[in-house]
């Protein structure tokens, strides 16, 4: 089958400095780096890293070109991300000497996404598929309904946390992914645990301490594996990636859940997100 991923693709600007700037202070960085980033390259590199078929549906401007063949090299197909008359989203990241971070979003291309390129793509797609939502990009409620009744099965990352959107897409899908944060926003928001949600299966990431599932035969916990983490930007969207990905296969949810666990693990003890997602091979080879 194929995962169809309707998602962001950011440049992600990382700024090393001093400290975090108060208002009114201007501080020079001592350095710069770019990484290719956004919720939804990760998790389309880490689907594609795990072996699976991924399409990416997104848009990126004329100086996106870079990230386009990036995600192409990772093994993304990349036919169904426009070229727009914008630029691409950026991500400033400030990181201080603690590891403590500030983030501005400039949203960009990932906002407007042309309806005509979810449309090309959804032709393509086929029953049983998957069709992947978060909410750094526009469209993505036109896209779980389009895709539910297509007969795909429909996943969704409510991550930025948005209630609103939550209960608006929750209908359509098969799967949806919480960390522990935005699990407690949703219980706050709405007043329904996880376990409250419509939804067939419902996954919290708790970190260090591992993963919750909810599914029909009721709540199953599985442990994060030890490790000493350097960097645990892009763990949830790994995770999210091989999960899918095992479902994808065939895996029932135990196993992908199993494979998921591990490159979780293998990312927090890397610096960096989508340039450093560990293939299968690695997860495989994984032991401690
Ligand atoms: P997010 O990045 O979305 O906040 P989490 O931090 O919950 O997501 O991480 C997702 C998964 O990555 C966890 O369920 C766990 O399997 C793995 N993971 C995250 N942090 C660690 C850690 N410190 N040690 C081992 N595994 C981790």
């Amino acid at each position: 089958m194929a995962i169809w991923n309707l998602g962001s693709i950011n440049a992600d600007f990382v700024y090393t400095v001093p400290h975090i700037p108060a208002p009114g202070e201007t501080l020079s960085s001592t350095d710069r780096q770019m990484f290719l980033g956004g919720k939804g390259a990760n998790m389309s590199v880490a689907a594609a890293r795990a072996g699976a078929r991924v399409n990416h549906i997104g848009a990126v401007g004329a100086d996106g070109k870079w990230a386009v063949e990036r995600l192409l090299e990772y093994g993304v197909d990349t036919r169904n991300i426009a070229e727009i008359e914008t630029e691409t989203a950026q991500a400033i990241i400030m990181v201080d000497p603690q590891g403590e971070n500030a983030i501005i979003l400039h949203p960009a291309a990932n906002a407007q996404i042309p309806q005509a390129t979810l449309q090309t793509a959804m032709a393509e797609a086929q029953t049983g598929d998957w069709l992947v939502i978060q909410n750094e990009t526009n469209l993505q409620r036109t896209a779980a309904s389009l895709g539910k009744k297509m007969g795909l099965r429909v996943a969704y990352a409510a991550a930025p946390f948005d209630a609103e959107r939550v209960m608006a897409v929750q209908p359509h899908l098969d799967f949806l992914i919480l960390n522990a944060v935005e699990a407690a926003q949703l219980e706050q928001a709405t007043g329904q645990a996880p376990a409250d949600m419509d939804v067939r299966d419902v996954i919290v990431t708790l970190g260090a301490d591992g993963a919750d599932w909810y599914g029909t035969g009721g709540k199953q916990h599985f442990d994060a594996i030890a490790v000493d983490p350097v960097d645990t930007t892009g763990a949830g969207d790994t995770f999210t990636g091989y999960v899918l990905a095992g479902l994808d296969r065939g895996m029932p949810m135990e196993q992908a859940i199993g494979q998921a666990t591990k490159a979780g693990a293998l990312m927090v003890m890397r610096h960096g997100t989508a340039d450093v997602i560990p293939d299968l091979s690695e997860v495989q080879a994984f032991h401690l």
